[in-house]
């Protein structure tokens, strides 16, 4: 069975949804070709967390929308001005198209599309010469962090990360009640475009993090997990989730989700 054929379409129950206060439901249409007879079939509740449900009691389908998702939408208008007054580089392109042939080989392999780097604002910066991730929640841009693209760079280290402060940065295309946990942003965009993903921009979890998907039923661990401490901070962080619903972890792949292909991370998370 696909996504698609267990999940309600999110225009289904999100825009009707928005409307409703913390412990409010009310009832709709199912309109659907493949789900027609009485009305007001599907049951919408705002849950006193602020999370959104739905139940099509003819159909069966299910709806899940966090109350920590990241909108794409909100991002194209977000600050370049962190919450701590880190300020993203202002000679930034989003443009990925424009990016040199260098970067663009380097982050082709990814298998990402232009508009994914455009939603969720990644640029070069040439100044840096190095790629930029900002970081959002829920509120706007908590951090960035910067990728090092050329060999030559005197920067040696892979990521820096600028923050002072913790993100939970939910990221979900469609609606689900499983999330996947990643260790960087560019994997948990790649996990996006099938399930909810949640990166941990490493590899242990915080109480941010912890408390922004504990509503989730289901919960998978997936990292690059080539070595003994990932494997540990694995278990621990599967012992927490565990308390809040189902958790596995996904072991012997020894590559990061974004070095999947999209086919492969299906098999997995599917
Ligand atoms: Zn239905």
């Amino acid at each position: 069975m696909s996504n698609s054929d267990k999940y309600l379409p999110r225009d289904s129950f999100v825009p009707q949804g928005e409307e409703l206060e913390p412990g409010q439901w009310i009832r709709v249409n199912h309109d659907s070709p493949d789900c027609t007879g009485d009305s007001q079939s599907i049951k919408i509740e705002r849950k006193m967390n602020g999370n959104l449900t739905a139940y099509c009691f003819r159909c069966g389908k299910r709806g899940f929308d966090s109350k920590d998702v990241v909108r794409y939408h909100k991002l194209k208008e977000a600050s370049t001005r962190g919450r701590r007054g880190y300020i993203i580089p202002n000679d930034c392109d989003y443009r990925s198209r424009e990016w040199p042939p260098k970067v663009r080989s380097q982050v082709s392999r990814y298998g990402l599309e232009d508009k994914d780097y455009s939603n969720f604002r990644i640029g070069y910066s040439p100044s840096l010469r190095r790629l930029v991730l900002p970081v959002f929640d829920k509120e706007g841009l908590a951090f960035y962090q910067t990728k090092r693209m050329f060999d030559d760079d005197e920067n040696k280290a892979k990521y820096v990360t600028y923050r002072n402060r913790d993100a939970a940065m939910v990221i979900n295309t469609l609606n689900s009640d499983t999330i996947v946990i990643v260790e960087d942003l560019i994997s948990a965009i790649k996990c996006g475009k099938l399930i909810a993903s949640i990166p941990l921009f490493g590899n242990c979890i915080s109480d941010i993090q912890l408390n922004a998907i504990r509503n989730y039923k289901k919960f998978i661990i997936f990292m690059d997990d080539d070595n003994r401490l990932v494997k540990l901070n694995q278990q621990k962080i599967c012992q927490e989730l565990n308390q809040f619903g189902k958790c596995r972890i996904i072991t012997g792949v020894n590559k990061d989700p974004k070095e999947c292909s999209l086919s492969q991370l299906e098999e997995l998370l599917l």
